[in-house]
């Protein structure tokens, strides 16, 4: 990590933008840029020039910030293959496996399609760094607006088999209320009280919960603890396949009210 610099920038009501700086090059690159207001701002107080955009999905909230970023910066924009004519500003569309260089930084791109279609997520390896837009969350995960269970549950299982020293920058603040639904179907995990506990605390003080280590969220994500074979008997789906169960959880957390 020492000559790769994460900038966490919060915005909108409670989106995290990233900016990443490869301090060999001096390049710079934004990721998932909703406006381009707080971009501009840790631009001019670092002093850096935005060279690249990655997005990782068509969502206005991290979006809505390319154009403006692209006329002022010129900069390269790039984005999944899939959502072309859904981010008609891009300059390179992505598949699974491409490489982004963001001048001695290497992103690879995942395919993880669930929360919409064509989402994408970029797996800096040598950096341990994922920035996975809405589809794995810090004790949650995204929505289904556009892709079945199965297929999240598929882009999930992806993630989950990196290194678990992984850092997960996802794009949004939501852990404390998705701790409130975690607890209400695994109360007994020891490990998800004890960072239930220290999200309360980080939220009060106003400190970013975001990143976390796959590590941790493979403890105490009941997303990906289904895959745990005592944690799906706990909530009786021991007949269940993984994907199965996860599909019943996601429903669950869908109208969860706590
Ligand atoms: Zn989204």
């Amino acid at each position: 990590m020492k000559d790769f610099k994460v900038v966490q920038i919060p915005a909108m009501e409670d989106n995290y933008f990233y900016l990443i700086h490869d301090r060999v090059s001096g390049k710079t690159a934004a990721i998932d840029p909703g406006q381009s207001a707080p971009i501009e701002q840790v631009l001019a107080a670092k002093g850096w020039k935005l060279d690249l955009i990655l997005l990782t999905h068509h969502h206005l909230d991290h979006v809505g910030g390319v154009v403006d970023l692209k006329k002022v910066h010129r900069c390269e924009v790039v984005g999944s293959e899939f959502d072309k004519k859904r981010l008609p500003f891009i300059d390179r569309a992505l598949r699974e496996g491409d490489e982004v260089h963001l001048g001695e930084a290497i992103a690879r791109v995942l395919d993880v399609p669930g929360h919409t279609l064509g989402h994408i997520a970029y797996y800096f390896e040598a950096n341990e760094a994922l920035f996975c837009g809405d589809t794995l969350f810090a004790l949650g995960c995204g929505r289904l607006f556009e892709g079945t269970a199965e297929m999240l549950w598929k882009s999930l299982q992806k993630i989950a088999a990196l290194p678990p020293e992984t850092l997960i920058f996802c794009a949004h603040e939501y852990t404390a209320a998705n701790a409130r639904f975690a607890l209400s179907i695994d109360d007994h995990n020891s490990a998800l009280l004890e960072r239930a506990r220290e999200v309360e605390s980080l939220r009060k003080q106003g400190r970013p919960t975001v990143p976390s280590s796959l590590g941790e969220e493979l403890l105490t994500n009941p997303f990906l603890r289904v895959e745990e074979g005592a944690f799906r008997k706990s909530l009786q789906m021991e007949g269940k396949s993984s994907a199965e169960a996860f599909a019943e959880v996601r429903r669950w957390k869908d109208h969860f009210h706590g």
